[in-house]
């Protein structure tokens, strides 16, 4: 298992980070890695207090989420004989720091700047590959910063996305146990336990959840490093990635950028606790208590759309099984998809 070994979530954490560095005995030399918009928010402040503390920072900004930044930022890190790198960002930076210091071989620190999804703490990143959006295996995180001063203040959709990521863990354990039962797939009871506990926690607070709310921000940023815990244990994104994730990849690649990879993941929750024979009202109240979306068209996607990704889904990382594997037809679609009002 391969876990964080510190874990900072609260008001003002940012200013612990430096300690945080000395406690954990790095390297003084660092990189920060960045978005535009963050170096401004927060990317600037950072690098002043690692610099007062000692630990001399370069700043890098990052562009996309392409496997060529993360190239430009394994050179720098080299060229300035890096210690660590801070990924300091929504997810984006996170990523490229993820990839970057495992290939130079050092370590990376997580400075979410949003509670949008669970890569903030898992040790996959979702980069750009020949146009298309995919999972890298990378490193997890050796410390998390989450300081819910800044990640209050993120857009409001992103922390309601970060919900639909967790939300749908429910899914993804009924795919995983369905895997488990025909295909004899390895399930770790307590991976399991964890990402279940965390998403029915969310659930539950959703009527309460809400966006610029430092208590909202420290719920769902713990949810999402429980998740990425519960991935670590299992070894495997399973624990939080089904069926759900499947149709929001297909979305994702049939309509490019339409919409956040968490909102695309509450929508896929609805229709796949369909199919599954679960509770799906329950998921989509809950996704509309915290302002997520519930229909496609909502999202700029058309209902061709929906069940061209629905019938096509299975055929996403075909080795990973889930209900998807019993063959969905079209007819059967469009019924899981109108009976659940997400077209
Ligand atoms: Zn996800």
């Amino acid at each position: 298992m391969e876990l964080p070994r510190k874990v900072a979530v609260g008001s003002g954490v940012i200013y612990e980070l430096s300690e945080i560095c000395a406690d954990l005995k790095l390297q003084p030399k660092s990189l920060i890695v960045t978005g535009q918009n963050t170096l401004e928010i927060v990317g600037r402040e950072i690098s002043d207090l690692l610099e007062k503390d000692g630990f001399k920072p370069d700043i890098l900004v990052g562009r996309a989420s392409r496997l060529e930044e993360v190239d430009r930022v394994e050179a720098k890190a080299r060229e300035i004989d890096a210690g660590f790198i801070v990924g300091v960002g929504g997810g984006r930076s996170i990523d490229i720091a993820k990839l970057a210091s495992l290939r130079v071989d050092i370590p990376f620190l997580s400075v979410p700047t949003a509670a949008s999804h669970d890569g903030i703490c898992s040790s996959q990143a979702s980069l750009t590959v020949n146009g298309e959006t995919t999972s890298v295996p990378a490193q997890s995180p050796l410390a998390i910063v989450a300081d819910t001063r800044i990640i209050s203040r993120a857009p409001a959709r992103l922390l309601s996305a970060g919900c639909g990521d967790i939300i749908s863990n429910y899914t993804a354990l009924l795919d995983w146990q369905l895997a488990h039962r025909l295909r004899n797939e390895e399930y770790s009871e307590y991976a399991a336990a964890l990402s279940g506990m965390t998403a029915r926690m969310i659930v539950e607070l959703a009527p309460t959840i809400r966006p610029g709310l430092e208590e909202s921000a420290k719920t769902v940023v713990k949810a999402l490093i429980s998740s990425g815990v519960a991935m670590s244990i299992a070894g495997s994104s399973r624990p939080a990635s089904g069926s759900e994730h499947k149709f929001a990849h297909a979305l994702n690649r049939i309509a490019p950028g339409k919409a956040l990879h968490g909102e695309l993941c509450g929508l896929g929750t609805i229709v796949m606790m369909y199919l599954h024979g679960g509770d799906w009202e329950m998921i989509r109240d809950a996704l509309l208590f915290v302002g997520a979306p519930t229909r496609a068209d909502e999202m700029g996607l058309s209902s061709d759309i929906v069940i061209e990704a629905l019938i096509n889904a299975q055929k996403i990382r075909p080795e990973r099984y889930t209900i998807l594997d019993a063959g969905l037809n079209k007819k059967a679609a469009e019924k899981a998809a109108e009976a659940t009002g997400i077209i």
